[in-house]
Parts: structure tokens; sequence; C-alpha cells
């Protein structure tokens, strides 16, 4: 029987991650890869919780395969990630969606080879491993990484921070850092693979260590990567603001290759909203951080996360969002419509702003935002910008695409044979969500 693969993704860089790893597996067992479902006898969808849209998107798909499982004998249909987290809505697919064959968590998708297996043997029962708090048990295995210049590396697992309307910390679990060794391990591993950029991820990567003994904290973790010598650029995601000190932004000063971007949700411009929410930083804290970053690092481009309409929030709580937009001029920014989710406290609070109320103010954001990305891209016109090239353009062949050190999308003319390597492109056409240039042997600005 010929083995092949599909697998889909919801959510964050987390899951993205997460597939790489279990696409690295498959192939191990000798699976190959299809991006044609109806070619495949094995479907995983791994899954996101966090908005209630991504759960419906889970429902729309597995009810589309219903005929798809009736038509092939032996197609395995897998269910993982964050959504088989929750027992509440684990039991409501078990009992909606039947013909489902295995299900799996954040924390075991690991077992995922035994399971297929197990399946094989006895194909008529469902197979459900899950585990909450289980330390990093998904460590060292293969994986199949999207790009052979760049690579996400997990430095620590689930959240400590149970922000008021979140799910993450109830299906990941808490904070569990991994061992620096093992992490500057893998990094020097890529590094001698060719793997020019390396992103670091956690859920709040600057709380990296405090569960670990000793003093060794995510800036010392990235001085000893900066140490390796091919890698030559670093990011990280995501950070929260309550976790931002004074050393790690010292530190981004001086370093040469730590990018001169930051993720740094705000999620609301009101000091009221951000304690409802267990923030844990006020808006004037949020400011104060802002000044420093850009005090140390000049040129550096702050995105951000915003919910709009979390419960309670008044019309000058909105208005304080838009002023503060104004106020931090952002240089990209997530934006989402606040979703109730289950066993959160906001999601049990009964002052939820209805939807109209909601979408209107939701457009009023991006009408505020906008202009001011459009605005930070400006000051790149004419500039020569370091570019890592990522592949080839979606929209016109002769185009290549890569990101900037600032993390802004820049499209230029070029060869293929540049894919993964560090070019220089002066920018001659800005847009709100990208950069264009041609390619020069000008020095770069940055
Ligand atoms: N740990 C990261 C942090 O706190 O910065 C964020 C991780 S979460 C996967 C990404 C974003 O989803 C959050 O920053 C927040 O803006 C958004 N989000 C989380 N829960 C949400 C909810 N119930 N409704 C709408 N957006 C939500
Ligand atoms: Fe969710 Fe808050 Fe943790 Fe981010 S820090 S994952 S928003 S609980």
């Amino acid at each position: 029987m010929k083995k092949i693969f599909y697998i889909e993704t919801f959510g964050c860089q987390m899951n993205e991650y997460d597939s790489e790893k279990i696409s690295g597996m498959l192939e191990n067992l000798d699976y190959n890869r299809t991006k044609n479902i109806n070619n495949a006898n094995l479907i995983i969808y791994n899954t996101c919780l966090i908005r209630e849209n991504a759960e419906n998107k889970l429902y729309g798909k597995l009810g589309a395969l219903k005929k798809l499982k009736m038509e092939k004998d032996d197609l395995i249909l897998a269910v993982g990630g964050c959504i088989p987290q929750n027992e509440e809505i684990r039991n409501y697919i078990l009992d909606k969606y039947p013909f489902i064959d295995i299900i799996f968590g954040t924390n075991t998708f690991y077992k995922l080879p035994e399971m297929i297996n197990k399946h094989m043997n006895n194909s008529h029962e469902i197979l459900v491993e899950l585990e909450k708090n289980s330390s990093n048990l998904n460590e060292n295995l293969p994986t199949v990484r999207k790009y052979e210049h760049k690579a996400f590396v997990n430095i620590m697992y689930g959240c400590n921070n149970f922000c008021s309307y979140c799910v993450v910390p109830h299906t990941r679990g808490r904070e569990r850092s991994r061992n620096s060794k093992e992490i500057l391990n893998e990094v020097e591993n890529l590094a001698s693979q060719g793997f020019k950029e390396i992103t670091l991820l956690g859920q709040n990567v600057n709380s990296y260590g405090n569960d670990l003994d000793g003093d060794y904290r995510f800036t010392q973790l990235l001085e000893d990567i900066e140490k390796i010598n091919e890698i030559e650029r670093i990011r990280y995601v995501s950070s929260h603001p309550k976790d931002v000190g004074d050393e790690f932004i010292d530190f981004l000063g001086r370093s040469k290759k730590v990018c001169n971007h930051m993720h740094l949700p705000i999620q609301a411009g009101s000091s009221k909203v951000l304690k409802e929410m267990n923030r844990k930083y006020t808006k004037e804290d949020y400011i104060q951080i802002i000044k420093k970053l850009r005090n140390s690092v000049p040129n550096i481009s702050i995105s951000t996360d915003f919910i709009v309409g979390f419960p309670g929030e008044s019309e000058e709580d909105f208005e304080e969002t838009l002023s503060l937009c104004r106020e931090v001029e952002f240089d990209a920014a997530f934006t989402f419509i606040y979703s109730v989710r289950p066993n959160t406290p906001a999601g049990k609070r009964i002052d939820q702003i209805n939807d109209e109320v909601k979408h209107k103010r939701f457009n009023r954001l991006l009408e505020t935002l906008y202009p001011i990305f459009y605005e930070r891209n400006l000051a790149y016109k004419d500039k020569v910008v370091k570019v890592l090239v990522d592949k080839i353009s979606k929209n016109k062949d002769e185009y290549l695409t890569g990101r900037s050190r600032s993390n802004r999308i820049v499209h230029f003319k070029g060869n293929s044979n540049l894919i993964g390597k560090i070019v220089n492109v002066r920018i001659n056409k800005v847009k709100t969500w990208f950069l264009k240039g041609v390619l020069t042997e000008e020095e770069a600005y940055e």
C-alpha cells in the first residue's frame, strides 16, 4: 500500500512547527506528503482553539470529509493539536464525527506512528492520546523544515500567564523551558546544515528560564546563540511586555545578529481593559518600554496584537486603543475580534460586546493602523536593505520574495539561485504590506 499523507495546520507558528515535526516523523515511516487531500490515505488536521472561527473552520472540514471517509476504506483520519486538549470540545467531536480514527494533543504527537500502527491492527476503536503538562516529550524528532535557510526552534512550551480571554494555558499547559544546552545543540546543528536564520519560539520568550534552576535567562541564551558563526539572523516570538527588562533591551542595542524587529502584543490601549485582561502592565508601562527600545535600537520595528471588543470595552476605552496606535506608530499588527473561549474568565462575563459594535470598532482600528504602516514603510523608500531571500514570488515568476531585517516583505526581480542568500535591495516602491526594489551592490542601510 502506498503511504500518502495530507496535513493541514491551523493557528500559530507553534502549530506550524509541530506540523513540521509530524511530517518529519511520517516521512521517516516512508510516508509521502501530498497537497491534494483526495490522494491521501492519512489526513491530519493540526488544530487551533484560540478563536471560535478556527474551531468552526475545523468542523466545516470534518463535515466535508465524511463522504471521502465512506468512499475510501483505508483512509485514516487524525485530529490533533490544541482543540482535543479541551475535554468538552473533544467529547463533542467524538460524538459528532465518530468516523475520526485518531485524536492526539499538543504534547503527544510523538505517539502518532504508534497510534497509526495500532489503528491498522484494530481499526474499530477510536484512539485518543493526551497529556497536559508533560515535559519535552516531542524532543529530538525528525523535522521536515519548510525552508532550507531559516528554521523555528522551540525554547519553551506552555504559558503561565492566564490572560483572562485566552485558552493557551489550558491547552498547552504550564510554562516549561527547554534545557539551554539542548537548544544550543539544535541551533549548532542547524547552522552546520546551512541555516542562516532562526526564530526562537515560545508564548512568552522573555520569561525563558524562570522555571529552571540557576540564573540563565533569555538574554544569555541570545548571547550564546549569537556566538554561533554561521547563524546570521536571530528572531524571537512572542514577547510579553511584563517580562521585557532593561538588560534585554541593552543587549538588543549591542547585538549584531538579533534582528531589529520585536513582536510585542499590547492587546488594548486602555489600562482598565488591560487590567481586566490580566496583562499585568498599563498603557504607560507599554509606552515606556517602546521608548527604551527605540533609544537602544533606533530603527527597531514594532509589531503587535490587538483584541477588539473585549467584554465591557467602552467607546472611551476603544478610543484609547486608537490614540495609542497613533502614539506608538506600529510597523505591523495582527488584529482580532474578541472571541468567547471555553473556561476563561472573560468568556463568562455578562457584559459581552455585541457583534455589530465589535465589527465597527475592528474596521475603525484597521482604518487607523493602515496609514501608519504605510508611513513607517515610506522611511525605506530609496534605502538599501539586506534581504534574506525566501522563495519565488506567488504572483510573478520572475520576482523573488524575502524579508528585511526589520521583517518587511520585499519583492524584487531575480534568479531563483538567490533563494537562501542574503542580498542587497534598493527600495523604489512602498506599499502598506510590502516593499519593492531592485538588486544592488550598494552598501545596505540595515
Ligand atoms: N503569547 C502571546 C502573547 O501573549 O503575546 C500570544 C499568543 S496567541 C496564540 C496570539 C494572539 O491571539 C494573542 O496575542 C491575542 O491577541 C489573540 N487572542 C488570544 N485569545 C483570543 C480571544 N479569545 N479572542 C481574540 N483574540 C485572541
Ligand atoms: Fe495567551 Fe496571555 Fe499566554 Fe499569550 S501570554 S498565550 S495571550 S495566556
